[in-house]
């Protein structure tokens, strides 16, 4: 202890061999007042003194001496008892020092003694017992989540708002080119007529090679052949009779029907339409014409050098000219045909324009629709994210919210327990743990609030404390 009374009952310090009378046991006190430790009184051995009271250390004197010595070891007495506070300011609150471990029951009596009173604890055998997280650094950690958490929004904005981007550019390339169509076919109606002579040019060019036909185009096409085929047959009839009409034609009267022909350029099984006349008698005024009768007759005659062999050409001439009219009668029946299909396939054609036109057009409406949703779709994007970026820019400024965040949480403390002290939990009185240049002062099961020693102590000596 700092005092000890004298014989008068009057408070005195310790001076060198001094002796002093203990206030609460009344026994003598001897001074001790060595090099190192702060002056003070001692009890003898084996002294029954106050039960409360530890074993006094420097730190004990230490944290008294930072107070008014008429504060400093104040005796209380209540229904007979008698203890020393370590301090009582002048409004009466009591601090006392605690350097031990202490029981709970301990504890809660000398709380229910003193009343007004607040503990301060030794902390240095049991400061690294704690994990102690500052506050400010946590919030200050999770703000800054917060805000990258923000820009990770913006970057899924972008990505989302490049996605649409994309997807309209798309839909307005098909429009576009939709359109395009649509438009061409639209001329092509308006313009029907011309349309479809070239249309009509490009079917007869193999056109229909390089889609698929419609039945008119296939059953039109398919005559348009036969009709050439004919054509073609029509033509070999009509070469085959000038090549007999080439011939030399017969001089002998009544028989100019006929044409010079050499056996080897006529088959024998024609007998009946060819005649022979010597050759010396061609200039005479009746000569003598045989008309074969055999295809004996024929061959016998052939290999006679002396003979000419006329042929009546009127069989080949009636023979083609039939051909050629039956040719031409046939050809007239599918050229016929082919105007009647002509007509269907203008109105297949036009018909399937205007549905391909109207397909179209609703594909495009379709289309159009889509991009609308689409726009809007981005619209809202966009909506969200001004809104989102407007929050954050009214409430949650960077700057700002730190600023905010060291003020709110200013010296406050995470913490918990190693190994947990549970006898504390007991006390309802404000607990100060030292940890030698500032305190933390218990405010929950987890947290602790910083406070300087030096603005503890002017606290307690402003009667601020609490
Ligand atoms: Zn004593």
């Amino acid at each position: 202890m700092l005092f000890a009374c004298d014989l008068n009952k009057l408070r005195i310090k310790p001076l060198p061999n001094t002796k002093g009378i203990c206030p609460i046991c009344n026994n003598e006190v001897i001074a001790v007042c060595g090099q190192i430790n702060m002056h003070h009184w001692r009890h003898k051995p084996n002294t029954n003194c106050n039960p409360w009271k530890e074993h006094e250390t420097e730190w004990h004197r230490k944290w008294k001496n930072e107070f008014p010595e008429s504060w400093q070891e104040i005796i209380i007495v209540e229904d007979n008892e008698k203890h020393i506070a370590d301090i009582k300011t002048e409004n009466g609150l009591v601090i006392e020092f605690q350097n031990s471990s202490i029981l709970s029951e301990t504890i809660q009596i000398r709380e229910e003694f003193y009343k007004n009173m607040i503990w301060v604890v030794n902390a240095d055998k049991f400061k690294d017992n704690f994990k102690i997280l500052s506050l400010v650094t946590n919030k200050l950690d999770e703000l800054l989540s917060d805000f990258s958490g923000y820009y990770d929004d913006i970057e899924e904005y972008l990505k989302k708002n490049q996605e649409i981007e994309f997807e309209k550019k798309n839909l307005i390339e098909e429009i576009y080119q939709k359109e395009k169509t649509f438009l061409r076919i639209d001329g092509d109606l308006a313009n029907f007529e011309n349309y479809f002579n070239d249309y009509f040019n490009d079917l007869e060019n193999d056109f229909g090679n390089f889609r698929n036909l419609l039945d008119t185009e296939k059953n039109y096409l398919n005559n348009s052949k036969i009709i050439d085929n004919l054509m073609d047959k029509r033509k070999i009839s009509e070469q085959k009779l000038n090549i007999y009409n080439s011939y030399e034609r017969c001089k002998i009267k009544n028989y100019t029907f006929c044409v010079k022909i050499n056996f080897n350029n006529i088959n024998k099984d024609k007998y009946n339409i060819c005649k022979v006349y010597k050759r010396e008698e061609e200039n005479k005024l009746f000569p003598k014409i045989i008309s074969l009768k055999s295809q004996s007759e024929f061959s016998w005659y052939s290999s006679q050098k002396d003979y000419q062999l006329i042929v009546d050409i009127r069989y080949y001439e009636k023979k083609y000219k039939n051909r050629m009219k039956d040719i031409i009668n046939e050809i007239k029946i599918i050229q016929n045909e082919n105007t009647v299909l002509l007509i269907k396939l203008k109105n297949d054609v036009f018909y399937g324009l205007m549905d391909r036109k109207n397909e179209l057009s609703e594909e495009i409406n379709k289309l159009k629709n889509e991009l609308r949703e689409i726009k809007e779709k981005q619209n809202k994007v966009k909506e969200n994210y001004n809104i989102e970026k407007e929050k954050e820019h009214n409430s949650n400024d960077y700057g700002k919210a730190e600023q905010r965040i060291k003020h709110n949480y200013k010296g406050r403390y995470e913490y918990c327990w190693n190994k947990r002290r549970p006898s504390w939990d007991y006390s309802n009185k404000p607990i100060y743990l030292d940890f030698g240049t500032h305190l933390f002062k218990i405010i929950s099961k987890n947290e602790f609030q910083k406070i300087e020693k030096k603005y503890f102590i002017k606290q307690v000596l402003n009667n601020t404390i609490s």
